[in-house]
């Protein structure tokens, strides 16, 4: 988080040029077929090409040379055996502990280090590549953006904009800001249809059977990800919260049966002499993986947030959720009707509070207050500012960091009744805003996937060594025996350490 949302206050997301006014027909490289396309290949390509360079500020790539290029050599392999294989692609681990994947128009595939953690062989990465490989292949992102004309919803560049949320889902701290504020446009997310989940499904399976892995991995992927949706959501039982219905690659894409039965039938009719799943190779490059946040974006530890970089702590109300995420922090309450917001001035905004307060608020009146806060100079502002709406409230405090960072914090909620039920809570938040201890710097360490030898005593043994809150059911996840069941003794499996 937060630093990258320096970026982000600036520049709307994904902001394209408009894309011609009515369409001609292009060939489908898939099918064949000629269809009405308003964005022709060159479009695809300096749409991709913008959009690529967006999705790497909002994300940042896994800073592994090693792994980036296991991964694209992997990524070029599949594209080869696709049907454009003319293209020039991209593939790129980013530095997201999300769940997820996805493509941009032109030739730009994703994968996150969160879906690698879950993912047992080379074989099942193949399957999530060659799956959105299909979507660029069969122009899926193009598709959209000609309905969307159609239906006369004038977002134009949504092919390219919708691609990125579907992949991020609205839950969490972003949909919970815009519920909030209301400044953002409730997300008008367009996610492909079904035929297209399907026909990304079936072309990834047929790359992945010309490049000689098995197309069956894909329903093991499948599996694996159903385990980790059912993990957070026996987790959210636990702590007697409802789950997150969206956020990983498995919602955005319906798994249901005729997902699975096509593909293990389409597997079953492809050819039979399949090298090995690579699971030596895969385990070796995702060996010293960060795994959960990693150190760049800050650390949620129990209740508390650091960020060394930035060398600031806080602490969440007991009951509290710490959502950390690319544009924001936020701490949300309990009843999820209030929340306190943590973002990162941009230094053009200003060098002093007053500058930031006039630049990044734009306020018509109101009132200073100089605080110190844990050390920190902060200062309070109340006022407001006209809207097209009338006049709109302000209250927020900021702060300057150890590092000189200007932080704005937003307490924020629902309604006035929230308001008043979360203030204390808000105001607890706020107060254990802090620049770090050395207390927090030994707690603030990042978790790392490593590899070991299947122990006598089992993923329990594992589980003593490892830091992770839910060890012994999260070390099952993630090695693929959620359901129950074990590895030989002897056999490698996934570690956090
Ligand atoms: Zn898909």
């Amino acid at each position: 988080m937060l630093q990258k949302l320096t970026r982000r206050l600036g520049v709307p997301l994904l902001l394209t040029t408009l894309l011609a006014a009515c369409g001609s027909p292009i060939v489908n490289p898939v099918t064949g077929q000629a269809e009405r396309s308003v964005m022709s290949e060159q479009m695809e390509l300096t749409e991709g090409a913008k959009a690529h360079q967006q999705v790497l500020q909002e994300y940042g790539v896994v800073k592994d040379a090693r792994l980036q290029a296991y991964v694209n050599k992997l990524g070029q392999r599949l594209a080869q055996q696709s049907h454009r294989g003319q293209l020039q692609w991209h593939f790129t681990v980013l530095d997201s502990p999300e769940v997820n994947a996805f493509a941009l128009p032109g030739g730009y595939v994703y994968v996150t280090r969160g879906i690698m953690a879950y993912l047992q062989n080379e074989a099942e990465l193949a399957g999530v590549i060659g799956h959105e490989i299909g979507h660029v292949t069969a122009r899926h992102g193009a598709q959209r953006a000609t309905r969307q004309q159609d239906a006369g919803l004038g977002v134009l560049a949504a092919s390219v904009l919708g691609a990125v949320l579907e992949s991020q889902g609205m839950s969490g701290a972003g949909q919970l800001a815009s519920e909030l504020s209301q400044t953002v446009a409730s997300g008008y997310i367009a996610s492909y249809s079904r035929d297209q989940e399907l026909q990304a499904d079936s072309l990834g399976a047929e790359y992945l059977a010309r490049t000689a892995y098995d197309p069956r991995n894909m329903v093991n992927v499948i599996n694996s990800l159903k385990s980790q949706e059912r993990f957070a959501a026996d987790q959210a039982r636990a702590e007697g919260r409802a789950a997150a219905t969206s956020g990983n690659w498995l919602s955005s894409h319906p798994s249901n049966d005729q997902r699975l039965q096509q593909i293990s039938q389409q597997a079953s009719q492809l050819k039979r002499n399949y090298a090995d799943d690579g699971r030596a190779r895969y385990l070796q490059a995702i060996a010293g993986m960060a795994f959960g946040e990693s150190a760049d974006q800050g650390l949620t530890r129990g209740q508390n947030f650091y960020h060394g970089d930035m060398g600031i702590a806080i602490t969440a109300p007991y009951g509290w959720k710490i959502q950390n995420e690319a544009s924001q922090l936020a701490l949300v309450n309990p009843a999820r009707d209030a929340a306190l917001m943590i973002k990162v001035a941009p230094p053009q905004a200003g060098r002093t509070h007053d500058e930031v307060i006039r630049n990044l608020l734009k306020p018509s009146q109101g009132r200073t207050e100089r605080l110190n806060l844990n050390g920190m100079q902060a200062t309070r502002f109340v006022g407001s500012r006209a809207t097209n709406q009338g006049q709109q409230a302000i209250d927020v405090t900021l702060v300057t960091g150890p590092r000189g960072t200007v932080f704005v914090m937003v307490p924020a909620a629902k309604n006035t009744n929230a308001q008043q039920r979360a203030r204390a809570g808000l105001a607890q938040a706020q107060g254990s805003f802090r620049a770090m201890t050395g207390q927090d710097r030994a707690a603030a360490r990042p978790w790392t996937l490593r590899t070991t030898a299947y122990p006598q005593g089992g993923f329990a043994q594992l589980a003593q060594r490892s830091p992770l809150p839910q060890a012994e059911a999260q070390l099952r996840l993630i090695n693929g025996y959620y359901g129950g069941g074990a590895p030989r003794v002897g056999q490698l499996v996934k570690v956090v350490e």
